[in-house]
């Protein structure tokens, strides 16, 4: 992801360079001109450019109007503001404007850039009757670089959900047939319709309050500046952020990112109620690494944890279609639905000689790694608690018989 920085003066630049480097995955290219930073446009593809208003050769904002000729959107830095220039720059069509006064405003700037890049990744639902209004709509996501889909009805949004995933959605309350207020009832009604931001338009005051007592997260009134529209989107998407990482430090282990023991036993128990519903098998691996204790002492404790990391990476690779989580220092359980005890035993054997073939590659440097696996095969009256301690006690025997061993619990 490249981005490119229009900017005259060296100290603004540099201080812009400084709070990119904090941004992971983010490039910048720096102009110091108009010619500069055209000539850069033609040869390179950027996400979107950082445009100072005045430059040497550009004093009254052309490389603003060259950027977004380019179809790059774009963010305008400028010393100062006046009402004309701020609907001017809207009615162009930029991302938003920074005023250059102190640190915060670059930092503003920077963030709203990650914001950008982000944002790629989020698709948004449009529901109106109206194609000229959802246009407009979608224009302004568009800017934004959201991914947009549109629906001209209730019921067209909902066969979309059905099928799509979407962070977002912003419905009209006037339509045919079901209007905002119902739909929005119909999606919250839905299994995990809760996880979707919804936002609602329309034009009458007691319809804005109807919206949220109905489970919308937010409503604009029209007509609706172009500012505001971007305030309350981008408060809905940090919001749902933030929630996405609570839920991540409540249920992810922070060195793996796989399961942590917690989640992975909620994980274990709907595996159980799912497969006993459906009469399906269910087995259950726990995976320990060998003589783990001694890869510590000889290379240190932060080879180890990476040594932990990239087994979490290859179970989850190798394991794709089942969860994982680490239930312990150097453990791993894996949750396997849908495969009795032979078929999980095979599958895990053949990571566990996948393992011993080569070394597991630490980036800098590769370390022979083995664990040692016991599996069980869960019968209809098994509570999740028990099958975990039976897997452990193959395990057990596994250590026992000589580690780098994948064993399955004898018919009892
Ligand atoms: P075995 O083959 O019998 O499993 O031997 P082992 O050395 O793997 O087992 P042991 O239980 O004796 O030691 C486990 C070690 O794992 C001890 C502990 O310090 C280390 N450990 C636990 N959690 C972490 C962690 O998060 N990071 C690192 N680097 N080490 C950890
Ligand atoms: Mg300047
Ligand atoms: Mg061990
Ligand atoms: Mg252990």
């Amino acid at each position: 992801m490249r981005v490119l920085v229009v900017e005259d003066s060296a100290t603004v630049a540099k201080v812009l360079l400084h709070l990119f480097q904090q941004e992971p995955g983010i490039e910048v290219d720096l102009a110091k001109d108009f010619a500069t930073a055209r000539e850069l446009m033609e040869r390179n593809r950027y996400f979107a450019a950082l445009c100072d208003r005045c430059l040497p050769d550009a004093p009254n904002g052309e490389v603003i109007e060259w950027s977004l000729a380019k179809g790059l959107p774009t963010i305008v830095l400028t010393a100062q503001m006046d009402e004309g220039e701020r609907s001017r720059l809207q009615g162009l069509g930029v991302v938003d404007y920074v005023i250059k006064e102190n640190r915060f405003s670059y930092q503003y700037a920077v963030n709203l850039v990650s914001r950008l890049k982000r944002n790629q990744a989020y698709r948004v639902l449009v529901v109106d009757d109206s194609q000229v209004a959802r246009k407009q709509v979608k224009d302004l996501l568009a800017r934004h670089l959201f991914q947009v889909v549109e629906a001209d009805s209730a019921d067209s949004a909902l066969m979309l959900l059905a099928t799509n995933e979407f962070k977002l959605m912003i419905t009209d309350y006037e339509m045919p047939v079901m209007n905002g207020v119902e739909l929005v009832c119909r999606v919250r009604e839905r299994p995990g319709g809760d996880q979707l931001s919804i936002v609602g338009l329309s034009g009458q005051e007691e319809v804005s309050a109807k919206f949220i007592k109905y489970g919308a997260n937010d409503f604009l009134r029209k007509p609706f500046f172009a500012e505001e529209f971007y305030c309350r989107i981008n408060n809905l998407i940090k919001a749902w952020e933030l929630n996405q990482q609570l839920w991540q430090r409540a249920n992810l282990d922070y060195l793996t990112g796989v399961a942590n023991r917690r989640y992975l036993m909620t994980q274990l128990e709907e595996a159980r109620s799912l497969t006993e519903q459906n009469d399906q098998s269910l087995s259950l691996a726990l995976l320990d690494v060998d003589r783990f204790k001694a890869i510590n002492d000889q290379y240190g404790h932060q080879v180890g944890d990476r040594v932990l990391q990239a087994l979490a990476k290859e179970l989850s690779q190798s394991l794709e279609r089942f969860v994982i989580g680490r239930v312990g220092g150097e453990e791993f359980a894996v949750v396997m639905p849908g495969l009795n005890g032979d078929q999980a035993w095979r599958l895990i054997e053949a990571v566990r000689r996948k393992l011993t073939s080569a070394p597991l590659d630490l980036g800098d440097q590769q370390l022979a790694v083995s664990f040692s696996a016991g599996l069980c095969q869960a019968a209809p009256e098994d509570h999740t608690d028990e099958l975990l301690r039976r897997a452990d006690e193959v395990l057990y025997q596994a250590k026992e018989a000589g580690r780098n061993l994948v064993l399955l619990e004898e018919d009892q």
